[in-house]
């Protein structure tokens, strides 16, 4: 982990305060040992209020692109001068996780990434289309957005209500915004919260959820995390963020360099 003034030659980075912890280093310095492509990528703490200076600074160094992760996605949009839509998403402008450095262009891979796990990642199929979300959030607003144009009915619970309620209206939902973390009749219940980071894993009235449920939690560590713990408890099959942090990476693998990202690879790395 670098400071962003002390940033190596490199082609990209993540940039996060904290981001000492984050796996994307690894997950894509093994996609370019794969294909052999002769790229570095690094992780550079960068504070709030810095992320402009930051950007600059590694553009002006020789760098490609970053990652943007806890608490810059929405700072980020300061600099960029263009947001681009990623498929399946509508075109609302989104906090940017990935950054194309020279052309000061962003784009959100974290609904689309989301999505594919979707498909691909969970223990057994979902059941049926509603998806309880908890936190409202930078990853709660790209995942609301994706979940509703994809077909999924939305509920929303976040801690302080009134930012649930502000998430819907910015981005004219029809989610509908809880006064309790009620999981009756879901088939999937998201934690886009960022309380484990601080250990810890948001309320859900767990008893409420029918056993067919998937709990699926965006954070990940290593071994099962608190709000996994909790559902597992109670009979619920959970999985954590790391397919999803594996389906990110490779599409801003492929949107940085228009090829196709080795997603086993990757997935291997963060395993
Ligand atoms: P934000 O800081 O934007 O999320 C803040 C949200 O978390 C708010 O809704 C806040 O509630 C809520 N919150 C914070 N602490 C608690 C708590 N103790 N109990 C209940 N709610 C809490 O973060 P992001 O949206 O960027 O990230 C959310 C999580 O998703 C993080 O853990 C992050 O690591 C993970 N993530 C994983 C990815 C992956 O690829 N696997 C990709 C992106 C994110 P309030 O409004 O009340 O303050």
């Amino acid at each position: 982990m670098f400071e962003w003034r002390d940033a190596p030659r490199a082609d990209f980075a993540v940039i996060g305060d904290p981001v000492a912890h984050s796996l994307s280093p690894k997950m894509h310095n093994a996609a370019y040992a794969h294909l052999e492509l002769p790229l570095r990528y690094t992780a550079i703490r960068v504070e709030r209020g810095e992320v402009a200076s930051a950007l600059e600074h590694l553009r002006d160094s020789g760098y490609r692109g970053v990652n943007v992760t806890v608490p810059h996605k929405e700072e980020v949009l300061g600099w960029i001068e263009r947001y681009e839509p990623m498929e399946p998403m509508p075109a609302q402008e989104l906090p940017v996780n990935t950054v194309e450095l020279r052309g000061r262009t962003g784009t959100n891979t974290d609904a689309p990434g989301f999505l594919r796990t979707l498909a691909s990642a969970l223990p057994s199929p979902l059941v049926g289309k509603r998806v309880l979300l908890l936190g409202a959030g930078g990853s709660a607003r790209a995942l609301a957005l994706g979940l509703e144009s994809a077909g999924y009915e939305v509920s929303i619970f976040n801690r302080t209500r009134s930012k649930a309620g502000a998430l819907v209206a910015g981005l004219s939902l029809r989610a509908r915004v809880l006064e309790r973390p009620d999981p009756d009749g879901v088939g999937l219940i998201v934690n886009a919260t960022a309380s484990g980071i601080s250990g810890e894993a948001p309320e859900v009235l767990w008893e409420r959820a029918p056993s067919s449920a998937v709990a699926y939690d965006l954070y990940y560590t290593a071994g099962p995390t608190r709000f996994m713990h909790a559902a597992e408890r109670h009979g619920l099959q959970a999985i954590d963020g790391r397919a999803m942090l594996m389906e990110q990476g490779a599409l801003s693998f492929e949107w940085w360099l228009g090829e196709t990202a080795p997603r086993e690879v990757m997935m291997k790395a963060v395993l």
